[in-house]
């Protein structure tokens, strides 16, 4: 009998026991999963705050002909982060070297490259399926051409902008040179194209990209402006081709719209390139001189455009103005 009590106690003494474990390892377990719960949510969240658009498939871009490539960057390069646009320069630089020839980022046109050496025929693929030109700055008429000016050569193209207003690459490509230029040009983008043929914007307010950059058409390289050589906000615009200008008309037909491809391979005798390399220093400085009226009585935006032979839109545009009966007697206004 009292070993039965005793056998009985100890069975509750156990039962108690076990009881109180449960009791104390119970929260412990419900804390555990608590915790990790939230240490999945934090890992979840630590991708999700680190996403990178997927990966360059370089093994499958390393084989594929200079016009394939071509194909596949126009797609690939809008989507790419500035790290992987760096990754991408430095493959590009093995899988095309011909992409790189005389690649100099201190030069704008560099010594190395030589006319009497150049074939005769010349021939550049202007448009690879998808790609497309994208005027670098468009809303204002050709200011000047490309041609003799003054006694000099004008190696490019001239269009009047606002300072500030943003300058975009012509075509997909690579930058090459990327700062201020003594000689001329002010605050000045050079781009490489995958064609070989080079785009210079010149006279910029302030210089968005670096050496390497890997643009595509209609990417901001900068915001126009008036530095170097320049007497009035304006983007010079020049092609190039080994350091040597070509007529920016040969590529494209200039429009309201923006630039409309002439061909999609242009073929040209070397003869058409500029006869020497030097640049902006060779021509005067640009005449896109401002001009200004001051607002006399019973004047009116319509009859100053008229005077000047300008239109309001114009005027409302040089002035920033909103609202074409925001003038008022006195005021200084910009015509030219
Ligand atoms: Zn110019």
């Amino acid at each position: 009998m009292v070993f039965q009590i005793l056998l009985k106690s100890r069975l509750i003494f156990l039962l108690l026991i076990w009881i109180s474990l449960c009791c104390v390892s119970f929260p412990s377990i419900l804390a555990q999963n608590q915790e990790s719960e939230e240490a999945r949510a934090e890992a979840a969240w630590t991708e999700e705050s680190s996403w990178e658009p997927e990966p360059i498939d370089f093994e499958g871009m390393s084989n594929l002909s200079a016009s394939a490539l071509r194909r596949r960057l126009s797609a690939l390069i809008p989507e790419l982060q500035p790290n992987a646009r760096r990754k991408l320069y430095m493959q590009l630089q093995d899988w095309q070297p011909d992409w790189f020839e005389h690649w100099d980022d201190k030069e704008l046109f560099p010594d190395s490259t030589r006319l009497d050496t150049m074939p005769q025929r010349l021939q550049f693929v202007l448009l690879e399926e998808g790609e497309q030109l994208i005027y670098p700055w468009h809303g204002e008429e050709l200011t000047y051409g490309y041609g003799p000016r003054n006694g000099h050569m004008h190696k490019g193209w001239d269009t009047h902008l606002e300072a500030g207003d943003t300058v975009v690459s012509l075509m997909n490509g690579v930058v090459r040179y990327a700062k201020f230029n003594h000689s001329g040009y002010g605050n000045c983008v050079m781009v490489r194209h995958f064609n070989g043929l080079e785009t210079l914007y010149g006279h910029l307010d302030r210089i968005d990209v670096q050496q390497g950059d890997v643009v595509s058409a209609g990417e901001a390289l900068g915001l126009g402006g008036s530095t170097g050589k320049s007497s009035g906000p304006h983007l010079h615009f020049e092609v190039r081709y080994g350091g040597f200008a070509l007529d920016p008309a040969l590529l494209m037909d200039w429009t309201d719209e923006g630039p409309v491809a002439k061909t999609k391979v242009l073929e040209m005798d070397k003869s058409l390139l500029s006869k020497e390399k030097g640049g902006e220093s060779h021509h005067a400085p640009h005449v896109v001189k401002s001009k200004t009226h001051r607002v006399r009585s019973g004047e009116t935006l319509s009859s100053i455009a008229r005077k000047y032979r300008s239109s309001i839109t114009k005027l409302k545009k040089l002035n920033r103005l909103r609202n074409a009966d925001f003038i008022r007697e006195g005021q200084q206004l910009r015509v030219k």
